[in-house]
């Protein structure tokens, strides 16, 4: 691993993949997927590969989670270009770019709180959709709670290289969302779309479960004037109820699991054609076999239930 190159640096490598992990427990098969996952579409076509610690969100983070993780990519071979960056030291790129929305006129404080909104709110594609009621009055009467950017009206669309064309109706589905929260948090998707500027990324590879994230993340850039990267969204790894993989659903930590053999799970998980002869084969060689052979249009589009062996 370099020292601490800037994004100038890492374009000249072309493409720039990231892995972002945040740091509220030790990595699982799913987190593993991500990050075997970007890594090796980075590399396979040659590109960098950064690790971004997203622990912007300080009351849900778990002691000692940040380092473990990092610990846990280097056994497994992900090694990484550059320094890690830290969200929680990025404050004033976030302060930044609030300012900047404030100044468009594409921000406006929201006195609601969780009730109001569920009172009056229908229920979109993800979650309850917040009806506009403080759009145009910025927090006047009352004091302002959260910062809500105002989505647009026309449909956004982006191709995803895994899954396709999709295309949103964001005042309809999604809403103005928060991008500075009720407690001073900025919100993962403000944090998010400054970073992976700031850091020259060019593709993100990441879980389906972001892809609703990604038309807030498209307009955030458009609003910002920021490049826009590419997309690829890997399916989720369920366990057997059919639920995504994750702490709350106590996914196991693969951090002293049989590195090979997870090396051969996920890549089997994401559709690629491994050859018997690499049954037994140690990391370095499945790593080098994918980056050569890495095959994006075999990732399956649809998320599948796995039983994970550790
Ligand atoms: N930090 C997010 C997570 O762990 C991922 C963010 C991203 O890849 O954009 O779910």
């Amino acid at each position: 691993m370099s020292e601490s190159p800037d994004s100038t640096d890492m374009s000249a490598r072309g493409s720039v993949g990231r892995f972002a992990p945040s740091p509220t427990g030790p990595l699982h098969f799913g987190s593993l997927v991500a990050a075997i996952g970007s890594f090796v579409h980075a590399r396979a076509k040659g590109g960098a590969w950064l690790v971004r610690m997203e622990d912007v969100d300080k009351p849900r983070e778990m002691p000692g989670a940040a380092d473990g993780i990092l610990r846990t990519l280097e056994r497994f071979g992900l090694e990484w270009d550059g320094a890690v960056m830290y969200q929680s030291r990025r404050t004033d790129a976030y302060v930044q770019a609030l300012e900047e929305l404030c100044d468009r006129g594409l921000v406006y404080g929201c006195a609601c709180s969780r009730k109001d909104i569920a009172e009056h709110a229908h229920m979109g594609m993800d979650g309850p959709v917040y009806p506009g009621t403080c759009r145009g009055r910025l927090g006047r009467a009352r004091a302002t709670r959260a910062w809500r950017f105002v989505v647009p009206e026309q449909p956004v669309c982006f191709t995803d290289a895994i899954l396709g064309k999709h295309c949103f109706d964001m005042a309809r589905d999604l809403g103005d969302f928060v991008v500075r929260r009720a407690d001073g948090l900025f919100a993962y998707q403000l944090a998010v779309v400054v970073d992976d500027a700031g850091q020259g990324v060019t593709e993100v590879v990441r879980g389906a479960d972001l892809l609703l994230s990604t038309p807030r993340q498209l307009v955030l850039q458009q609003a910002l004037g920021l490049p826009v990267p590419e997309y690829a969204h890997l399916p989720l790894a369920l366990n057997e109820q059919g639920e995504k993989l994750s702490k709350q659903t106590l996914a196991p930590a693969v951090a002293a699991a049989d590195v090979a053999s997870l090396w051969r799970q996920v890549l089997r998980f994401l559709g690629q054609d491994l050859p018997a002869g690499l049954e037994r084969a140690p990391m370095r060689e499945l790593r080098t076999w994918a980056t050569r052979n890495w095959q994006p249009g075999r990732v399956p589009q649809h998320s599948s239930r796995v039983v994970v062996q550790l």
